[in-house]
């Protein structure tokens, strides 16, 4: 009956794939999913949307979606019910706090979740329980970027609207897939490159789509790019071509930096990156002449143990020629995940209160304690990267992961799946039966977006609504009130009746979001922080100054770090990334039907020099062993990539992840996992 009584509804949602954030109505009948409808008033992506938008549904109805929560016994997991469920988790956060410390007890949030979600989270690892042991997904991505962005201009975001990199007189896109990983944003440039006589240049090492488009495509080694984007600053300022004006009234440091350059020659980049001189030049005079540079990148940057120097270098290349603060100028990082800035915004941080406001700050921490009222730790806490040895190292006992499918997407699986078997007790929460939820005690069965009301950040810092559109399916509940449930049972007393009330209290507390309310966020209205009190918000960030207290930027000066150095016997240099069809490991793109036809499973992309070589075929399986561990996989033989590189998509829910070849070793200054200095052998289990 419920069925027949049921009408066409259409319901405003935010996408919960990439950073990009599209928006748009999707129309469903009971619980039958009809269509997606984009609209032209929605700020990120008018009336497009990608694949994944369109199609990535079918996994909200799944049969396999968790309905119930479940207990391990033994080998095996039972169904339980909440009332169970919840009490033992407060047993045994009880126990450990009291036993161990707060410090035995680590959260990590999710960027799939929603910023009040995120908020929530840490409030229950801070206020609750007492320690800073909180991180997100971003110090997988992100994180790198963000610190390049702290150190010199003050925000960790993009500089200006996703709309505005279409008035960049030059768009410059380094180690990022942007057709495939953000391709609504990538629709933007191809249009401006093509149509309005944009300038694009493309730095990768792997000729994807948007180098095949650009003017001009440059192929640095593995880890290197520091190198020359230090030699076109250099080349810059031995040219006279720094923007005097801009530097003299906006920018500290100038002369140090300069100093650090001086190793940088056009010279010794070539002999480091492979990239002949003459298209280091290219770059300098495109920069030089171009209105105005917007500088793009992604996991190709950041993803080395020289992630967050990378991303320094080029905001300072940015600063010297006076590109910041207007429109079609500036940083894009591109975020990876729909909600990867707003997890970090909200504090999902170790050392960070939400607003990225430092937990050692005494004032800070004095505003939270009073918000709160609890008092707090004034230590920062672990990293996800600090979280896995110290469980090996057995300080870390109770663990509590929330939309974090970490036993696939962490470095060197091995390693991490023996932390979690030492765990005495492993909560994960997730919409399904995840590889990461095999390790649990408990699992929690979570409703996704589309079940639920919120909020998400995209890449362009814009906060957006998203509106329920079903009930959750079975006893699954929405994130934020499973975990204020477990609050409560260790005594929080929370009360809040809706996400709006989250939001109302955070803003309260945190400067950049302050001006931030629902009745401000109806249907597609949507606002770019720092939001003020008065709801002014920030589309173009430093128009009038940076954070800084004499509102001035700061050169930063940074040196290469050399990438990981393997053995000889491995040689092949694996590259990896997404693919368009799915999203990271696959979990949710898996679920649709549509998708995975077109898609069914992953390819390692080898280039004809080592087909020939090697004997490969499109079907060839290979074995690839690194020094961490191997996996299987058939070769696609295309010219995308070049000699002994090859590609390994990371969107795969069986064997075939990347990260059982990856090793624990990280960025210097992030610890976000080297993913990209992958080297391994290769031996053929099977020809076609
Ligand atoms: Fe837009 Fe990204 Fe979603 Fe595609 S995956 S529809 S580009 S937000």
């Amino acid at each position: 009956a419920a069925m027949r009584e049921a009408r066409v509804k259409k319901t405003k949602t935010v996408c919960t794939y990439c950073g990009v954030g599209c928006s748009f109505d999707v129309w469903t009948k009971g619980r039958k999913i009809l269509k997606v409808e984009p609209q032209a008033e929605a700020p990120a992506n008018g009336i497009s949307t990608c694949i994944k938008g369109k199609f990535g549904w079918d996994f909200v109805n799944s049969e396999e979606r968790l309905t119930k929560p479940l207990i391990r016994e033994g080998e095996s997991f039972r169904e339980a019910e909440w009332e169970e469920a919840l009490s033992l988790i407060q047993r045994k956060f009880s126990d450990a706090k009291n036993i161990y410390g707060p410090d035995s007890l680590a959260f990590i949030s999710s960027s799939k979740c929603t910023n009040e979600e995120s908020y929530l989270m840490q409030k229950l690892a801070r206020a609750v329980i007492g320690t800073n042991n909180i991180d997100n997904c971003s110090r997988y991505c992100q994180t790198p970027a963000t610190m390049g962005l702290f150190r010199t201009v003050g925000y960790g975001g993009d500089s200006g609207s996703i709309k505005d990199i279409e008035k960049a007189g030059l768009v410059l896109i380094v180690g990022s897939n942007t057709a495939e990983s953000h391709p609504v944003l990538a629709a933007r440039v191809k249009r401006s490159h093509k149509l309005k006589g944009q300038k694009l240049i493309v730095s990768d090492l792997r000729k994807h789509e948007m180098a095949e488009r650009a003017d001009l495509f440059i192929e640095p080694q593995a880890g290197t790019d520091l190198v020359w984007i230090s030699a076109v600053a250099k080349y810059m300022v031995d040219q006279g071509w720094v923007d005097k004006e801009f530097v003299n009234k906006r920018v500290n440091g100038f002369d140090e930096y300069v100093k650090s350059l001086t190793a940088y020659t056009l010279e010794y980049a070539e002999r480091v990156t492979g990239v002949p001189k003459e298209q280091m030049t290219v770059i300098a005079e495109a920069i030089h002449q171009a209105s105005s540079t917007c500088i793009l990148w992604a996991m190709g940057v950041t993803q080395h143990l020289g992630g967050s120097d990378t991303s320094t270098a080029i905001s300072n290349l940015l600063l010297i020629t006076g590109n910041y603060g207007k429109p079609g100028a500036g940083s894009y990082p591109l975020r990876g995940h729909n909600n990867v800035q707003g997890a970090s915004d909200f504090g999902s941080m170790p050392e960070r209160f939400p607003g990225y406001e430092k937990v050692e700050d005494e004032t800070v921490r004095a505003k939270y304690e009073q918000g709160w009222g609890a008092g707090l730790s004034a230590k920062p806490g672990l990293n996800n990267h600090q979280m896995v040895e110290r469980i090996h190292s057995g300080d870390l006992k109770v663990m509590y992961i929330k939309g974090e499918e970490m036993a696939m997407v962490d470095s060197n699986l091995n390693y991490v799946h023996e932390a979690f078997e030492k765990l005495d007790f492993f909560v994960v929460q997730d919409v399904f039966f995840s590889k990461t939820a095999q390790f649990a005690d408990v699992v929690l069965p979570a409703a996704p977006s589309f079940e639920k009301e919120g909020t998400f950040t995209n890449t362009e810092r814009r906060i957006q609504r998203l509106y329920q559109i079903f009930e959750p399916l079975g006893e699954s509940k929405p994130d934020w009130q499973i975990i204020m449930e477990i609050a409560n049972r260790l005594g929080a007393g929370w009360a809040y009746r809706h996400p709006s009330e989250i939001m109302a209290e955070a803003a309260d507390l945190m400067p950049l979001y302050a001006g931030v309310t629902y009745e401000r966020l109806e249907g597609y209205h949507t606002l770019q922080w720092p939001v003020a009190p008065d709801g002014t918000d920030s589309p173009l960030l430093f128009e009038d100054g940076f954070p800084f207290p004499d509102g001035k930027a700061k050169l930063f000066p940074v040196q290469w770090t050399e990438p990981i150095q393997y053995e000889e016997e491995y040689d092949i240099q694996v590259n990896n990334g997404r693919l368009l069809e799915h999203f990271h490991e696959g979990n949710l793109t898996y679920q649709s039907k549509g998708i995975s036809e077109k898609t069914p499973t992953v390819f390692l992309e080898v280039s004809p020099e080592l087909a020939a070589e090697r004997g490969l075929e499109d079907g060839t399986v290979v074995r690839l062993t690194s020094p961490y561990g191997n996996v299987k996989v058939s070769c696609l033989v295309t010219d995308r990539v070049k000699g002994k590189e090859v590609y390994l998509p990371m969107n795969d829910s069986g064997k075939g992840t990347i990260n059982y070849l990856t090793s624990s070793r990280a960025d210097k200054n992030t610890d976000t996992p080297a993913y990209k200095e992958v080297k391994a052998k290769m031996e053929i289990l099977q020809h076609t």
